[in-house]
């Protein structure tokens, strides 16, 4: 094994040249321990190793960052396993590979409930735990919130952006700023997650001015400009000594080069290559630069290592990752191994997966045309050796075979149904998903990606065009991509999609139906198919497919609450509450799903308990209408008009529109005893819905009301007049 490693370089000569003190903070050279110091970890993502200035970069701006390579140790050459955002972050957080954890792709699956993370192990030992999100591709769904006591993922879902749905880094390191304001008496473990590099690339000012030709290097200085932020605050409250700081890329961005604009199909270092640095004051010498290849597989370990708390392995298995901080602290080069890395991205779109295996200068890249390149001679990856070096390329296929072959062992199906175990199989039947049940002729394999890639480059542009609202360009190009990969199902489904969006629900329907037709285990196109279903107003095909898209995804909460909205219109309310419970199970954050439970349960004549639910919802989201005017029903239902006027009241100052608010607040003053008040809410409804013939019944309804007060008000206006001209 040892002829096949690089030659190391030596550890600690960048040391000696780039010796920084520690402002503030005392070393402290024989602890060597940072056993009870606090962790910070910062997740950038989509930034490349080589668009940072410790990296050699000069036409950047991330002196954050730098300060902090030269404050800590600075990894030359780290690689993640996967050049997508979930499978990324799990690994980080877990030190398993994706194959052992099974989360494989964005936007499928759930963290495992067995494995230990950095956050379970620290929240055991007493740390708090908070997590801020700045991406729904990271959403508590996915199951990374595990061991967090908080995970500020507040990020509102968008269909069209949908998992890239966002928000600025600015907004969660002022989140993360005031929960760590919150309470100073434990060590803290705060993962911060920034989204600044990702595209589309909209980088805040200065840099927006600055980077104005290369919007994607003003990006990373905004993330590396809210790192800033976050490394004032430890100094500022003298904690800087005293914490760990780990700062590294999920993945990297191919910005054009391989022909992918982005990142996540290909394996090339652009998407693999990212920055890692960890501070550790005392522990681990500053300015040091460990330069053999590592992979982010090792980071959770390692952090866990440094603060005397090392990561268990799920029973029965070995960690994927390794704990390099005993090599840290002795100041030693890590011994070189082979790195893995894996992308089944392509696979949602019916083509072929890749995976890839580094040792030391080679890579060999598994896919229908394989590769092989030597990357200290070419870092571009421009002259594939494949057919040149056979005998090389054969020896690390067959290792790379081993790595996948060992990993998916852990998975057999003997296992008990645990969820962990139901996470692994739903992962491999995944993985033979791609080349078998959408690919069906025996021998036949999806296109290569690096093939693919132009297609998807088109793709991206198109999608592009539909976010920014040019549906015409968009449905002319999505209609093109279909005729030239019709087996694919993500262009069909977003066919379907632009159809859906623009009122063509017809066509959407159709489509979609092609999409599940081609790729039956695709969950998005099957709940998208259900929903638009549902929106067409056709309720039969619609609830048998809801059933079945529940089936093949029984975490999406959406699903369940639609299924609930189905079986109330069919006048199943004891199902309907099912449903809408399991919604609010699934996502305790969901308002909506929290207001239809209320609507169900109240209709159930379970009066407390809707009580209770459509509270929950007024506290998630004040403003929102219909569970105040809910809760303002229940209330005159259960004989408390006075109660309810305040709701009605409260209804109608955040949606003025809600008619239906206004004649229930006629009613509950009608039956508090206040007839003027009635009299006026009820004029006030009935000028309002002037003409509006959906409203007739309730129109009906306010003018017998009204008369009725207003014959009230006559009476006693006269009984009035009667008793003073008695006095008189
Ligand atoms: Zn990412």
């Amino acid at each position: 094994m040892a002829g096949g490693l690089v030659r190391l370089k030596a550890w600690g000569a960048v040391a000696g040249a780039v010796v920084l003190g520690f402002a503030g903070c005392v070393r402290a050279p024989a602890a060597r321990s940072a056993a009870g110091f606090n962790l910070l970890l910062v997740t950038l993502d989509t930034v490349r190793a080589d668009h940072v200035g410790a990296w050699g970069y000069r036409a950047g701006e991330t002196p954050n960052l730098d300060r902090l390579a030269a404050e800590g140790v600075r990894f030359a050459e780290a690689e993640t396993p996967v050049p997508l955002t979930l499978p990324s972050h799990a690994t980080i957080l877990s030190g398993l590979l994706p194959p052992e954890h099974g989360l494989r792709n964005n936007g499928f699956g759930r963290f495992p409930e067995a494995p230990a993370t950095l956050a379970t192990d620290l929240a055991a030992a007493g740390y708090r735990t908070g997590a801020f999100i700045a991406a729904f591709v990271l959403d508590h769904g996915y199951g990374l919130n595990r061991g967090f006591a908080t995970y500020d993922d507040d990020i509102p879902r968008d269909t069209v952006s949908g998992l890239d749905a966002r928000r600025p880094g600015r907004l969660v390191v002022d989140r993360a700023l005031a929960w760590l304001d919150e309470d100073a008496t434990k060590p803290f473990f705060v993962w911060v997650h920034l989204y600044d590099a990702h595209a589309p690339y909209a980088p805040p000012e200065p840099f927006a001015t600055t980077f104005a030709a290369r919007p994607y290097d003003g990006g990373i200085a905004e993330d590396d400009a809210q790192l800033g932020r976050l490394l004032a605050d430890l100094d500022r409250r003298g904690l800087a000594a005293r914490t760990v700081v780990a700062v590294v890329g999920d993945h990297g961005e191919e910005l054009g080069e391989h022909g992918e604009l982005t990142h996540g199909f290909l394996l090339y270092e652009p998407s693999l290559h990212v920055p890692l640095i960890v501070r550790a004051p005392g522990v681990i010498p500053a300015g040091s630069v460990v330069g053999a290849p590592v992979s982010l597989v090792d980071l959770g370990p390692t952090l866990a290592g440094l603060l005397d708390r090392p990561l268990a392995a799920p029973a029965g298995h070995t960690l994927d990752g390794r704990d390099l901080s005993a090599a840290l602290r002795r100041r030693r080069e890590p011994s070189a191994v082979d790195l893995y890395a894996e992308s089944m991205y392509g696979t949602s779109f019916g083509w072929s997966p890749v995976t890839a295996i580094r040792r030391a200068d080679l890579k060999y890249i598994a896919a229908p045309r394989p590769e092989l390149y030597n990357l200290v001679r070419d870092p571009h990856e421009a002259a594939n050796l494949a057919a040149n070096r056979p005998r090389e390329a054969h020896q690390l296929a067959a290792a790379l075979t081993g790595m996948t072959t060992s990993a998916s062992q852990a998975a057999s199906p003997a296992d008990t149904l645990d969820s962990e175990a139901r996470a692994k199989l739903l992962s491999l039947g995944y993985l033979a998903g791609a080349s078998l049940t959408t690919k069906p002729t025996p021998g036949k394999v999806g296109k290569d990606p690096k093939d693919a890639v132009v297609l998807l480059q088109r793709f991206d542009e198109a999608h592009a065009a539909f976010v920014a609202g040019k549906t015409g360009l968009a449905r002319h190009e999505f209609e093109q991509l279909v005729a030239a990969d019709p087996g694919n199902p993500v262009f069909v489904g977003q066919l379907a999609e632009l159809y859906r969006r623009t009122g063509d629900l017809g066509r959407a329907v159709a489509l979609y139906r092609q999409a599940v037709a081609i790729a039956p285990s695709d969950r998005d196109a099957r709940y998208n198919l259900a929903v638009t279903l549902q929106e067409a107003g056709r309720g039969d095909e619609a609830f048998a497919a809801l059933k079945d898209a529940i089936k093949l995804d029984p975490g999406r909460p959406e699903a369940h609450n639609a299924l609930g909205i189905a079986l109330a219109l069919r006048g199943d309310l004891e199902g309907a509450r099912s449903a809408f419970a399991r919604t609010v199970e699934l996502d305790p954050h969901d308002a909506r799903a929290l207001n239809n439970l209320a609507n169900v349960l109240r209709d159930l004549k379970r009066p407390d308990e809707a009580a209770a639910a459509y509270r929950r919802a007024i506290a998630l989201a004040p403003s929102y209408a219909d569970p105040l005017n809910g809760l303002g029903t229940l209330e005159v239902q259960r004989h408390h008009p006075v109660e309810a006027i305040p709701y009605f009241q409260r209804a109608l100052a955040a949606a003025p529109t809600m008619h239906e608010a206004r004649l229930n607040l006629g009613i509950a003053e009608d039956l508090s005893g206040d007839p003027n008040a009635a009299a006026a809410a009820y004029r006030e409804f009935l000028k309002e819905t002037d003409g509006d013939r959906e409203l007739a019944r309730q129109r009906e309804a306010a003018r017998s009301l009204l008369a009725r007060v207003e014959s009230m008000l006559s009476r006693s206006q006269d009984a009035d007049q009667g008793g003073r001209r008695k006095e008189d």
